[in-house]
């Protein structure tokens, strides 16, 4: 069999080539960056190196990030502040309990909101358009006085759509709630800019843009004092407790730094071969509904919807003829429900069973797409043939 071709970088990367080295590098450097000796000092200085990186990839300062265990746990970081009180602590939020989120959030934020509206909080999930965008007169609308926090996804997993921040932002702010965005998609494939944007709260998985897994930040602007999920420690200036992933960390700098030199670059690249894919899948095969928006969309993302087909035996074809795809988030995977994602775009249900996500990445050629043009077709075909869901229609 050829060469298995990866187009799941939703999902997670590979790591980056000078990731790996400096992983290698760092297996060396074993110090505390908490201990004030030599060794502790050497661990400090290349944790603030990393910090400084990770932070320039999303224009924030340095002292703005504050490294975690995950995207998930900076994500239940910053929807957890709800939950603080006058009593507990001095965060942010002060008494105002509510949040505003949207349909298509990544399970992270989705079921954190969920548990917030158990405990008894005003929680409101904004519905998307047909592309995948919120409404910013149905975010004006819901927002209370007593919302606290606006949580709305910069771009999602999924189907790749970009929401538009600022005004997002703005709505938020003129009724003096705090602005979260997950980042996670968009870092490393389009600019993203916390100052230009005016969010409060940005979050990063380092897995994502080809660093480890096991590692993200929270980005905190200006330094707001928030409260930990993880107690116990000094680390990350008191938000964040526990030795720090120095291995991860350092590596997560790299991937950032990486992203900013390769970013301008791949993004059109990506951006075309995506192209090509779309109009080979539609040429080639009847009753397709592509999915997202078609300009405010990540480069490299493409889901589409094939009537009267299960995603996921689509995906196991594929992956015996050695291609990865996913049929949405990781995450939903094994369930046999449609994602929640694209029943929120509205998309009927006989064609959201057989949606799947193709993620292209900084090693997807040209040829990976022409071999997935090549198999694609006659998997769809036989899948249909032995589809009652698709003979039944015309
Ligand atoms: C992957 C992902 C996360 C979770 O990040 P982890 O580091 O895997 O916990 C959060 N949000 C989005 C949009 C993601 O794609």
């Amino acid at each position: 069999m050829p060469q298995p071709i990866y187009l799941d970088h939703n999902a997670t990367t590979p790591l980056h080539p000078e990731v790996k080295r400096v992983v290698v590098e760092m297996l060396e450097v074993f110090g505390n960056p908490s201990s004030l000796h030599t060794f502790g000092r050497e661990a400090r200085e290349r944790v603030d190196a990393a910090r400084a990186k990770v932070a320039a990839l999303v224009h924030a300062r340095p002292e703005e990030v504050v490294f975690t265990g995950s995207g998930s746990e900076a994500n239940n970081t910053v929807l957890s502040l709800l939950r603080c009180t006058k009593e507990t602590c001095r965060c942010v939020l002060g008494s105002r309990r509510g949040l505003v989120t949207t349909a298509i959030e990544h399970p992270c934020v989705l079921e954190t909101a969920k548990f917030l509206r158990r405990l008894g909080h005003p929680v409101t999930f904004l519905g998307v358009d047909r592309q995948g965008r919120i409404d910013l007169e149905a975010l004006r609308a819901a927002l209370t006085p007593e919302v606290g926090l606006v949580s709305i996804m910069t771009a999602n997993n999924e189907i790749g759509t970009i929401q538009d921040i600022l005004a997002a932002a703005r709505l938020a702010h003129e009724v003096g709630a705090l602005f979260h965005t997950d980042a996670v998609q968009a870092a490393g494939k389009i600019p993203v800019d916390v100052a230009a944007w005016e969010v409060d709260f940005l979050t990063l998985s380092a897995h994502k843009i080809y660093g480890p897994k096991g590692v993200g930040a929270l980005v905190v602007r200006g330094n707001m004092p928030i409260c930990p999920l993880i107690l116990g420690g000094h680390q990350e200036a008191g938000r964040r407790a526990g030795t720090e992933n120095t291995i991860g960390i350092v590596a997560m700098g790299e991937a950032a730094r990486q992203r900013q030199l390769e970013m301008a670059a791949e993004a059109p690249r990506l951006a075309a071969l995506r192209d090509g894919l779309r109009r080979g899948i539609l040429e080639n095969i009847p009753d397709v509904i592509v999915n997202g928006h078609p300009e405010h969309t990540l480069p490299g993302t493409l889901n589409v919807s094939f009537l009267g087909v299960e995603g996921e035996a689509i995906l196991l074809y594929l992956d015996a003829v050695g291609i990865a795809v996913s049929t949405g988030s990781a995450c939903a995977s094994g369930s046999l429900e449609p994602s929640h994602v694209i029943m929120a775009l509205g998309v009927p249900v006989e064609y959201a069973h057989g949606s799947i996500r193709i993620s292209l990445g900084r090693e997807t050629t040209e040829k990976d797409i022409e071999r997935m043009l090549v198999e694609l077709p006659p998997i769809i075909a036989k899948l249909r043939a032995i589809s009652s869901a698709y003979r039944r229609k015309p």
